[in-house]
């Protein structure tokens, strides 16, 4: 019987695999997909498992507008998730969702010319509400 965090190396490799990425173990922030390249943490808690399919979420769900894209990639990371979303797990994405709708990010965003604000029924706000 394998240990759950096993179980969550063996499910990131098979999509790993299954999609032709590359994946860097690190614990530097930010966490990310650079082309195929994905830099992501050793998947120690459910929090990080999901770090990692949410990261494969943004090249499944393609180049999208900034709040588009991480809506989608969380929903992706989601449906991708073998194992029951645990509180704190939920509780992470939540916070990571809120913090991309933050007026600061928002002004940053606007400066970069992606001022793209997805429609209030998309999975961004659905998912940044809890
Ligand atoms: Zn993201």
């Amino acid at each position: 019987m394998s240990s759950v965090r096993e179980r969550y190396e063996e499910h990131i490799a098979d999509l790993v695999e299954e999609h032709g990425l590359i994946r860097y173990l690190t614990w530097e922030k930010p966490y990310q997909l650079d082309g195929r390249e994905l830099y992501v943490p050793p998947p120690v808690t459910m929090v990080h498992y999901l770090i990692t399919l949410h990261e494969i979420g943004h090249y499944i769900v393609g180049n999208r507008p900034v709040l588009y894209g991480e809506g989608e990639a969380w929903e992706k990371a989601l449906e991708l998730s073998r194992f029951p979303l645990t509180e704190y797990a939920r509780k992470y994405m939540v916070k990571c969702l809120n913090w991309y709708s933050l007026e600061s990010y928002m002004a940053l965003l606007m400066l970069k010319g992606d001022v793209d604000i997805p429609d209030i029924d998309h999975p961004f706000w659905r998912l940044a509400n809890g």
